[in-house]
């Protein structure tokens, strides 16, 4: 197989652990290839959503426990006046709402070496990996591999032990756009007695302002009992969501003030996956651990937003950390128990259903990927596996790098 590239480290997938990781990678000495299966960077960031959370602790206070390369982003948007803060004490805490299509030129700007529409389709050990492209297949060799899929994909081709998404698992939503909205019209209180009276998949959610006028964001629609690592049921998914969209739209314009002349402007890229497959790493994340606000002597990433489970029937299920603290991510969290070579970073990490629950937002994912991404690098020039990196040297060189630890 011909060779594409050759370097130290490969990240797979772009999203917010991905592209943090390939900026701390290189920011850290090493050479990095991101490969992308999009046409775009910034992954469930850019084609579901457009709010940061997990930068803020929730709480009477609001606290920022998120920095480095993370941070950064934010900076860059908001001097693009592309974003701003939401401020809710509770909730989820704080959030930074920002204009999706500004996002992807900011990761643009900080990752532009990445490969676009390339496939990541199977990891070689010791070697890299096997990506796919418009041009056919290609060897990527490194050193290290990130597997920033979100799904782990890359630890499930490797052979990873991993918890395989059983019924319990978050649901997917496709969010979507509207424009010609006055939202000063209904509180949101009102708009969730509205969805009481009406047949909906979910009877409450967010409907938000964005950076423009008249133009709103949701996180409305629930998509139930469908496995995301599954092909076919993946599809379904994308029809389910795209449906309950329609009749959303159609309550929105019938029922809520407001919303009679709305438009609707987009559906996200693809619909948006929670959960899936989760690494089952040298040290596994515990909804105790989240909730007692513990630290560990590698944590890698600071979290204090609570867990805040969809997959607990009608109504999502909030809990607290104690006292409104933080708990530490431990980069054992990152690390494989059997794959030598390999970080898995973000969504995919090792943890609990519950604590996962808490952990994935994307202030955490880019703070994970920036941890691996320095890890990667650090093993790289010490000639060790990934597991054998100094977590003392680690941690020095991510507060460095702006982190919050
Ligand atoms: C509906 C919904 C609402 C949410 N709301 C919020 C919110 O408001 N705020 C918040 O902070 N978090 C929210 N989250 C959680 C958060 O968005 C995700 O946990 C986070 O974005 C995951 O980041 P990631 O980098 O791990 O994965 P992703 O952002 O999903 O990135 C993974 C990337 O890998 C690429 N990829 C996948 N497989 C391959 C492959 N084999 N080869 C190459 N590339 C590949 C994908 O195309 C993608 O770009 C929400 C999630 C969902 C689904």
């Amino acid at each position: 197989m011909n060779v594409l590239w050759e370097g130290d480290v490969v990240v797979a997938g772009g999203g917010s652990a991905g592209c943090a990781a390939a900026v701390a990678a290189v920011r850290s000495g090493a050479s990095c290839l991101l490969v992308e299966s999009a046409g775009f960077l910034g992954g469930t960031g850019a084609a579901v959503l457009d709010t940061f959370y997990g930068f803020y602790a929730p709480g009477p206070v609001s606290r920022r426990v998120v920095g480095g390369v993370g941070w950064e982003v934010c900076e860059r948007l908001f001097e693009a006046g592309a974003a701003f803060e939401r401020p809710n004490t509770y909730g989820a805490g704080t959030g930074v709402t920002y204009e999706p299509e500004e996002l992807k030129l900011v990761w643009d700007a900080l990752v532009p070496d990445a490969l676009l529409h390339a496939r990541v389709c199977d990891f070689v050990p010791g070697t890299g990996v096997v990506v796919e492209t418009v041009a056919g297949r290609f060897l990527v060799k490194a050193q290290v591999v990130i597997d920033a899929t979100g799904d782990a994909e890359v630890a499930w081709r490797a052979g990873a032990t991993l918890d395989r998404p059983g019924m319990r698992l978050q649901p997917m939503t496709a969010t979507f756009r509207l424009g010609g909205v006055d939202l000063s019209a209904t509180s949101t209180a009102e708009l969730h007695a509205l969805m009481a009276d009406a047949d909906l998949p979910r009877r409450e959610g967010s409907v938000h302002r964005t950076v423009h006028d008249g133009i709103v964001h949701t996180n409305l629609t629930r998509v139930t009992g469908l496995d995301p690592t599954d092909p076919v049921q993946l599809a379904e998914a994308e029809r389910v969501g795209r449906r309950q969209v329609r009749d959303y739209v159609g309550f929105l314009r019938a029922k809520v003030p407001g919303y009679g002349s709305a438009v609707l402007l987009s559906t996200s890229v693809r619909i948006g996956v929670r959960e899936s497959r989760r690494l089952v790493g040298r040290y596994v994340l515990t909804s105790d651990d989240v909730l007692a606000g513990r630290d560990f002597p590698d944590t890698i990433a600071r979290c204090g937003a609570p867990i805040e489970d969809h997959a607990s029937g009608d109504a999502t299920r909030w809990e607290y950390v104690h006292d409104f603290g933080t708990y530490g991510i431990p980069y054992r969290c990152l690390l494989p128990v059997e794959v030598g070579g390999l970080i898995v970073a973000g969504r995919s990490l090792s943890a609990t259903h519950d604590a996962h629950a808490s952990a994935r937002s994307m202030g955490q994912c880019m703070a994970m990927g920036q941890a691996a991404g320095t890890a990667a690098a650090l093993a790289v020039q010490a000639g060790v596996e990934p597991a054998a990196v100094d977590t003392e040297l680690l941690r020095k060189r991510l507060r460095e790098g702006g982190a919050l630890l």
